[in-house]
């Protein structure tokens, strides 16, 4: 059957089974369409429906999470985890805290997941969980309220061997906080049950500079492929949380420009590039003060560009780094026609199928967010070894761990992704990558 065929088939019965779970058929689609084919030439995954089995969750947490606000006034938050796949290591993925939370945003991140995890070379299976609770807002008790109820009842589902979830949108290093002290409490064990925790209680140093710190690393080692590098580079960065923040650091590190950033409300333009003083108010204001990104441009007498998002910006190296589907065909091709030639998303899918298609049409150098990404993982899954361990690594050991994760991930992607021509197709490379440590894994478990 022709591969087009093989995968609107495929794609009929996952819609039919998981209705208007939208971005869980975008996430499905994007992997099947490179994996069915080398499927066709590798039947033993076909006969054991490995990617039928890989697309249904080995088990969906929901739960009810009550809390009273500052006013007394009692609230009722959607809580949720999806444990996707064990195949390779404990269900492994962040949780996110945010007002468009839903299962079929949980499916997608956790099934990317599960191949990210598969690419770092660790050994994690993959999950991924949260809440409709929005933070913003709230203030730190409201906040910590909300997390200890949200762990009352995630408790009994996790722990270092079973599920070992991170931080993610709207959770980073004040959430992991009270939702490792709530667990504590409840199970009174001092365990390696979340990742993302502080330095003086089981955490990892680089542990917060990853995803972005790895986002770039990648990026150069795409470069490296023709003999280039990102200094000197024009870089869009969007988002100014954990991945964008970080993202920034280290493409000024390497001796890039970054240009922009954003939140949901709006970009700064600041042709001047975002320096280490200019990123440390940026780190003070979202973190601590938790502003808007628009305060940046009232302090430094820059553009703020309301209502819009950064890609209009000339610049050679996109780095998304905000949320899903934050870069559509239109904005792909207005990268390009501008002369970006390099795109590593540190967010998880923020490009469209069509951006997609118009970044593979022109063969840039695309590095997919399971790939690009996967840093921030990586070293969750050191923070792991170093609590079973009892034992922590510096701050130069760990960041070379990482370097070489992401130089390895990279040549795993050149060696299911180069094309004849020499072009490397990060997409397929990445997909195939991981799907295969996690099928030879499943094929060799039997049918479970
Ligand atoms: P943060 O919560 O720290 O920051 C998120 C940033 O993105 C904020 O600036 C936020 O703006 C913006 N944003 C969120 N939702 C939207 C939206 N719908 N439209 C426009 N902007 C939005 O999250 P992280 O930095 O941790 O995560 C960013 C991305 O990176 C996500 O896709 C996440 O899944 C991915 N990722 C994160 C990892 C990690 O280690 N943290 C690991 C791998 C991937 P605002 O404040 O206005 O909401």
């Amino acid at each position: 059957m022709a591969n087009d065929q093989l995968l609107k088939d495929f794609m009929a019965k996952v819609i039919a089974k998981n209705p208007g779970e939208v971005e869980y058929h975008q996430a499905v689609e994007e992997v099947a369409a490179t994996i069915l084919p080398f499927i066709e030439e590798n039947p033993k995954y076909k006969t054991a429906k490995i990617l039928e089995r890989i697309g249904e969750p080995e088990r969906v947490i929901l739960f009810r999470i009550p809390w009273v606000d500052d006013k007394g006034e009692v609230q009722i938050n959607k809580g949720y985890r999806i444990e996707m796949n064990s195949a390779i290591g404990p269900y492994k993925g962040g949780l996110r805290f945010h007002p468009t939370v839903n299962l079929g945003v949980l499916k997608f991140l956790a099934y990317e997941q599960v191949f990210k995890n598969s690419l770092t070379t660790l050994p994690m299976g993959g999950g991924k969980g949260g809440s409709d609770f929005d933070p913003k807002g709230k203030s730190d008790a409201e906040v910590m309220r909300f997390c200890q109820s949200f762990m009352s009842e995630l408790f009994r589902h996790i722990g270092p061997n079973t599920d070992v979830p991170a931080g993610d949108i709207g959770v980073g290093g004040r959430e992991i906080g009270f939702l490792f002290g709530q667990y504590k409490r409840l199970r009174n064990e001092f365990t390696g049950v979340l990742t993302g925790k502080g330095i003086e209680w089981g955490g990892s140093l680089i542990r917060p500079e990853a995803t972005g710190y790895g986002q770039v690393y990648f990026a150069e080692e795409m470069l490296k492929t023709r003999g280039d590098s990102m200094k000197g580079k024009i870089c869009t960065v969007s988002g100014s949380g954990n991945v964008a923040q970080y993202c920034t650091e280290k493409a000024t590190e390497l001796g890039a420009k970054v240009v922009t950033l954003s939140d949901s409300q709006g970009y700064i333009y600041d042709p001047a590039g975002i320096n280490k003083e200019k990123l440390e108010y940026v780190m003070w204001l979202k973190n601590v003060k938790r502003g808007r990104i628009s305060e940046y441009a009232e302090k430094y007498g820059v553009e703020y560009i309301a209502g819009k998002r950064p890609w209009e910006v000339k610049c050679d190296v996109a780095l998304p780094s905000a949320t899903q589907n934050e870069i559509n065909g239109d904005e792909a091709k207005m990268l390009l026609a501008n002369g970006c030639f390099v795109v590593s998303e540190g967010a998880n899918m923020p490009s469209t199928p069509e951006a997609i298609d118009v970044y593979l049409d022109a063969k840039i150098l695309y590095g997919p967010g399971k790939a690009a990404n996967a840093g921030g993982v990586a070293v969750s899954g050191l923070e792991m070894a170093q609590n079973s361990m009892r034992f922590g690594w510096t701050r130069e050991e760990v960041d070379a761990k990482l370097l070489q994760i992401m130089k390895d991930i990279h040549a795993n992607c050149i060696k299911y992704g180069k094309d004849e021509d020499g072009w490397v197709n990060y997409v397929r490379g990445a997909n195939i990558g991981g799907f295969v440590k996690v099928a030879d894994a499943m094929l060799a478990q039997g049918i479970v």
